[in-house]
């Protein structure tokens, strides 16, 4: 008798085990065919996780598979070992990580109709149902209607309640008059196609409709994904199309099958020369290797990357690019489009659900040679997968918060090691563990010190914000960086102005009382909405409005603490009436295409760019002479190890935005000023600030000197949160591989109703503390009904 190993998909199914189930005639079953399988008295969907196998002697009492779909594989071998090891080293469960390796609409659904069959029923034969429920069905609900539609339909509520609708429901159906339908919605399984746009013949009408139709006539064909990422909003691509000025087409991308690739025609500096053949000698050895590019900001990391992927494409093998986040880096991802053409694939949030699903199946069938991607792109079904780029490296955006809690730079190795390819690190500021180990000789370190375009790095002033203060000055800029930015407008040249918002930056406080409004859910400050005249919470988003006076004492006003970037540009504004500004924070890109659009505008006609995190990294505007940061210093208050790194790195990449082609500055504003974080970063020296750090967390060990995890227990019930954390607390005290720190609460006591504690645990000995994990507090997590264990390997 044939057999396999199923996993049933089950958003809801706790249990991992894979069933056995006997095959039916027919070709073989492959690991990631999806097959439908009984049970219990249902029939569901699930995953091939075994190779077929044939049971000899007495015929077990084995369930059959009930059908195959046409659907496309989920996975190969390659990708459930990686879900495996996902499963294994981040403590989720097979199901939890396949889930984030298999994208959601590759996988079969069952839909469920309500059809009212033939003529309406006689009112006396179902006497218990109301009638105006028979009306909507065999009416308005003629064609089918889900479940839960119908339950929630007002016609349906307005003739009874839930109760008696499911009663009068139940009847119907069984009296034969309305079937439960149940059909099934298998993914696509046509050709990649991708909507291009093409110059149309009608006249054109508005301003932006202008601007698209020429910006389709310069690039045609253009991608619809490009034009919305090259800032056209989809009403204007629409009302084009609508009118023709613009003509949109699918079209197949089976005529791209073809290599191409166009490295952008720099000569390389000696340095990129030397990054280059140090990792093309990695990529030839043809076995698993790590390299750590520490490249100075502008160093032109990115041409090497591209020659380094070139050599591997020579080798008839592919690649995947990480980026920290595709919507903040649109000048990165635009360059391997470039050199790439059609046999790039980049997965950025411009794309429709659709497309991002073509995109992971022309993947899985070869026809890509590059896929270009946030976090998640280290699971592209791309095979034969022999290099894996990861950009910005020290990024937090590479840890996933939610289960699985998986750090994509240690997937990519892990993906690489059993591939036999290389990973290549790229930073400016690396982080500190894997600056360590490199340093260490665990694996090769190239530098990249000079920048690409022989500019020197800024000049960079730190300005001591006491001292500003003691001067009686009491505004948002110091005199210096206000001379510095009217000198910018002077000359014609372009500033940006970076503010921290992360931590304490815009909450509001009593100026009498000192009292400060907080969440009633989440224990954090509440943050001002001027625009609104609200209060709110950046976790749950409660709202509420503004106090005229303070809640507490009756006394003062309310008024916000810090700044924010309208607060700069209302200030700038008044200093310099003429400058042109662009402001980018959160509420400036609540749409895709946005951060675009404003870089656009800066880079063509804006003089100063005010902006939140969004304007700290990755920008390459050649005319920006000036920078000026705010508040650098917001996150070295934060309690964490990491703060002075995460200053440092921020300060370093905000001053690396100057100067890229003509001799720059940068202002760092602080009330830290001798803080070796700022200090160091000023003088943009990376290895005498991780010398230091390195020193402090051996002396204090911290990573990477021992391994962190944190272990943690969420539940509304205060008391059973703590109860809970040390009972776990104890499981693992008394064991001499590993300290236990806390319990404690976490930065945030509480999130969205519910209390937040946890321990921090520190190892040399991380696969033992796995598996202690594993084996001692994990079955009684399972248990626990009122309470979930969050497990973060943090380090
Ligand atoms: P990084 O990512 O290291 O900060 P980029 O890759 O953005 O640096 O490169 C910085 C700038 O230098 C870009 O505008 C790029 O086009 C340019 N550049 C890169 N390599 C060279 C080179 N060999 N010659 C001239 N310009 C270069
Ligand atoms: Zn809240």
């Amino acid at each position: 008798m044939r057999a396999v190993d199923v996993l049933v998909h089950l958003a809801t199914a706790r249990f991992d085990r894979a069933l056995t189930y006997s095959v039916p005639d027919g070709p073989a079953l492959r690991v990631g065919d999806i097959v439908r399988v009984p049970l219990g008295s249902r029939e569901v969907f699930a995953y091939v996780v075994t190779a077929e196998r044939v049971l000899a002697g007495a015929p077990l009492k084995l369930r059959a598979i009930a059908a195959r779909t046409d659907a496309p594989r989920a996975f190969d071998d390659d990708g459930l070992a990686l879900a495996r090891w996902v499963a294994q080293t981040y403590l989720c469960s097979l199901r939890e990580a396949l889930a984030t390796i298999v994208l959601a609409d590759a996988v079969p659904r069952v839909v469920e109709r309500f059809v009212p069959l033939g003529e309406p029923p006689a009112p006396e034969r179902f006497s218990s149902v109301p009638e105006r429920l028979v009306r909507l069905l065999w009416g308005d609900a003629q064609g089918g209607i889900s479940p839960a539609a119908l339950l929630r339909h007002p016609e349906a509520r307005r003739s009874g309640d839930r109760r008696t609708l499911i009663a009068a429901i139940g009847a119907l159906v069984r009296g034969g008059v309305l079937e439960r339908r149940r059909t099934f919605v298998r993914p696509p399984v046509s050709e990649r196609t991708i909507r291009v746009l093409e110059p149309g013949a009608a006249p054109i009408r508005g301003r932006s409709a202008a601007a698209l139709a020429a910006y389709v006539r310069e690039h045609a064909p253009v991608r619809r994904t490009d034009a919305v990422l090259a800032g056209f909003s989809d009403a204007v691509i629409r009302r084009a199309i609508a009118a023709g000025a613009v003509l949109e087409m699918q079209r197949s991308l089976e005529h791209a099958r073809a290599r191409r690739l166009t490295l952008p025609d720099f000569v390389p500096t000696a340095e990129q020369r030397a990054a280059i053949d140090a990792i093309a000698a990695a990529t030839d050895a043809g076995e698993y290797a790590q390299l750590l590019v520490h490249g100075a900001t502008g160093s032109g990391k990115t041409l090497v990357y591209l020659h380094a992927i070139a050599r591997v494409l020579a080798r008839g093998a592919r690649a995947i690019v990480l980026v920290p986040e595709i919507a903040l880096t649109p000048q990165t991802a635009e360059r391997f489009e470039r050199a790439f053409g059609e046999r790039v694939a980049v997965l950025h949030s411009a794309l429709s659900e659709r497309e991002r699903y073509d995109a992971w199946r022309a993947a899985a069938r070869s026809e890509l040679d590059v896929v270009v991607g946030a976090r998640s792109a280290v699971f592209a079904p791309l095979p034969d997968v022999q290099m894996i780029v990861v950009d910005e490296e020290h990024e937090t955006s590479y840890r996933q918060d939610s289960t699985p809690r998986y750090h994509a730079v240690d997937v990519a190795r892990e993906r690489m090691r059993r591939a036999g390819g290389v990973v290549v690190l790229g930073s400016a500021t690396p982080a500190l563990e894997d600056y360590a180990r490199a340093k260490a000789g665990r694996f090769p370190l190239v530098r990249l010190r000079e920048r690409a375009t022989a500019q020197p790095l800024p000049a960079t002033h730190i300005v001591d914000m006491t001292r500003e203060f003691e001067a009686g000055s009491n505004r948002i800029f110091s005199t210096a960086l206000v001379e510095a930015i009217g000198e910018r407008l002077v000359r014609g040249e372009k500033s940006v102005l970076f503010i921290n918002r992360r931590g304490a930056a815009r909450f509001v406080l009593c100026r009498s009382c000192g009292y400060v409004p907080n969440c009633d859910r989440c224990s954090t400050s509440l943050v001002m909405h001027r625009d609104e005249g609200r209060l709110r919470c950046h976790y749950c988003d409660a709202q509420r409005a503004i106090p005229a006076v303070c809640p507490s004492c009756g006394l003062g006003p309310i008024a916000p603490y810090g700044v924010g970037t309208q607060r700069v540009a209302a200030e700038v504004e008044v200093l310099f009436p003429a400058a042109r500004i662009v402001r980018m924070d959160a509420d400036t890109t609540t749409r895709i295409g946005d951060h675009a659009r404003l870089l656009d505008r800066f880079g063509r006609e804006a003089d100063v760019l005010i902006g939140t995190q969004m304007v700290a990294k990755g920008l390459d505007f050649p005319d920006v002479t000036l920078v000026g940061a705010i508040a650098a210093d917001l996150d070295l208050h934060v309690a964490d190890y990491r703060a002075a790194e995460r200053t440092f790195d921020l300060v370093v990449q905000v001053c690396g935005r100057s100067g890229r082609a003509r001799a720059g500055e940068a202002f760092i504003q602080t009330y830290s000023a001798t803080h070796p974080a700022i200090v160091f970063a000023a003088q943009h020296d990376y290895e005498g600030f991780a010398h230091q750090e390195l020193a402090e967390r051996r002396a204090l060990q911290w990573p990477p000197f021992v391994r962190l995890v944190f272990a943690g227990v969420v539940g509304r019930d205060r008391a059973s949160v703590e109860a809970t954390i040390e009972r776990y607390a104890a499981v693992l005290r008394g064991d001499a591989r590993w300290e236990v720190l806390g319990p404690v609460t976490y930065p945030l006591a509480r999130l969205n109703d519910e209390w937040r504690y946890r321990i921090a645990v520190k190892t040399r000995e991380l696969d033992a503390l796995r598996d202690a994990l594993r084996t001692l507090v994990l079955p009684e997590a399972a248990r626990s009904k009122d309470t979930r264990l969050v497990v973060t390997f943090e380090a």
